[in-house]
């Protein structure tokens, strides 16, 4: 009798997931379960669709008949709200019930709303889905300025594409730098300096405490007291594992989905990968979440081969993130914040106004982290760094002194399927 496969989610980890299960098991029955409507999108490609660089078309990453070709049937507009893992059954909000031999849940993240006075009542918008940014692109072809609350990843991203727009943007973020989870101080003050000489007015250390309709527009208060006008809010205050509808199903939960190193939850059969699964992580012996998209089909292909009955073990976890945002780039690797006992290099002098170049190594001699802010030319010592880190191997700086001859181009595309 042939397994019958349940994948909640529709994105990179169940797609990488049912590739995982079709080098194994041919015949298996593939049911995708997604809350969204229509076939996979690039959610990482949404900025330039807001932007006006790509089109509904170019996101797409699957076309409805890919599904049918590899024997994948998809339940699109489902929303499952609980899982029975007793009964072996997903619970869907319709009331329909669909029977799983092996589950992975591939949920996600979803959007936090913050405590912002009056935010329900003003219109606000998010980028997550593409729904989200179908919201975004109507209003920013009405408006001529905007403020992005949050100056993390998907906050710059949504400046970014407005900014693209000709809209004059204000940036509020509460730490003393933008990009706190990817960039230290000294990247992080290179980095604000290039986006004010964009124009741009940012206010760090600073909270948006009250929103509220003045007329079209759209007052802010910070909670200096300050106010400002604007025609449309962007809300980007970050994201958590979209796992609280798993409460009561007896899967053991932390910040996301508890899994082994073969992606299994505590319950039988049931597996978690991506954004929403809480995993080893590969410099420590902690658990982590790296909600990026190369984690995301790494974790979902070795779950689906894993659902298959062979055995994958996944290593673990880095996080890494390169991105070019208002002529910058930026890239960050594993821990790149210095803990005791670390070392520090700087390939580039401290406070260049060019580049901001910086290796962690630990106290054995091994690379373990690395930021950079500069030009492109400098995301190619990231590839190689990141190959080294994932090799363990210990710092030697580069060949000869010279710098690799990678380009970003090539970097992106050792990350598959954007
Ligand atoms: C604007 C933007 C830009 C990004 N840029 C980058 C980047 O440059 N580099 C990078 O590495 N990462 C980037 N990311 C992050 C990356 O997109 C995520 O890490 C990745 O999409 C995670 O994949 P996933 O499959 O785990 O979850 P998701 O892509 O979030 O997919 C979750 C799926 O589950 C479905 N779902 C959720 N709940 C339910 C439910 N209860 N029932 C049914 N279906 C459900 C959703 O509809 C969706 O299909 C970006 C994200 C955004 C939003």
């Amino acid at each position: 009798m042939s397994t019958k496969y349940v994948l909640i989610g529709n994105s990179a980890a169940a797609l990488a997931a049912v590739d995982g299960i079709r080098k194994f098991d041919k015949q298996g029955e593939i049911t995708i379960v997604n809350r969204e409507t229509g076939p996979a999108y690039s959610r990482v490609a949404l900025p330039y669709y807001v932007a006006g660089e790509m089109t509904l078309d170019d996101l797409l990453i699957r076309q409805k008949p890919d599904y049918q070709k590899i024997g994948v049937s998809l339940v699109e507009n489902e929303n499952v709200k609980a899982i029975n893992a007793s009964a072996k059954q997903v619970e869907l909000e319709s009331g329909k019930k669909v029977s799983y031999d092996k589950l992975l849940i591939a949920t996600g993240s979803e959007t936090i709303v913050p405590p912002i006075q009056g935010l329900s009542s003003i219109p606000h918008h998010y980028l997550w889905t593409l729904e989200d940014a179908i919201g975004m692109k109507k209003a920013a072809e009405r408006a001529k300025t905007a403020v992005v609350i949050g100056g993390g990843f998907i906050g710059m991203l949504a400046a970014e594409a407005l900014r693209k727009l000709k809209i004059k943007l204000t940036i509020v973020e509460m730490a003393p730098i933008l990009l706190p989870q990817l960039l230290d101080e000294g990247a992080g003050n290179l980095f604000l300096k290039a986006v004010r000489d964009e124009g741009v007015t940012v206010k760090t250390g600073a909270l948006v405490s009250a929103v509220a309709k003045k007329g079209d527009a759209i007052e802010v208060t910070l909670k200096s007291g300050e106010t400002f006008t604007v025609d449309m809010a962007v809300v980007a205050t970050g994201v958590r594992p979209h796992a609280a509808f798993l409460q009561s199903s007896g899967i053991t939960l932390n910040k996301g989905v508890l899994v082994n190193e073969y992606l299994q939850t505590n319950q039988a059969d049931v597996y978690a990968a991506g954004d929403v699964a809480e995993t080893k992580d590969f410099l420590s012996a902690d658990r982590s979440i790296y909600a990026i998209w190369p984690t995301a089909i790494d974790q979902g292909r070795a779950a689906g081969v894993n659902m298959t009955g062979k055995r994958q073990e996944y290593p673990g976890s880095l996080g890494m993130n390169v991105v070019e945002l208002f002529n910058v780039t930026l890239a960050q690797l594993g821990r790149f914040r210095e803990g005791p006992g670390d070392s520090v290099k700087m390939l580039s002098s401290k406070g260049s106004e060019e580049s901001y170049r910086k290796v962690v190594v630990d106290k054995n001699g091994t690379l373990v982290g690395a930021v950079y802010v500069g030009d492109e030319n400098g995301v190619a010592e990231m590839g190689v760094i990141h190959s080294a880190i994932k090799r363990r191997e210990k710092w030697q700086g580069f060949k000869d002194g010279r710098q690799p001859q990678f380009t970003y181009g090539a970097v992106m595309h050792n990350v598959p399927r954007y």
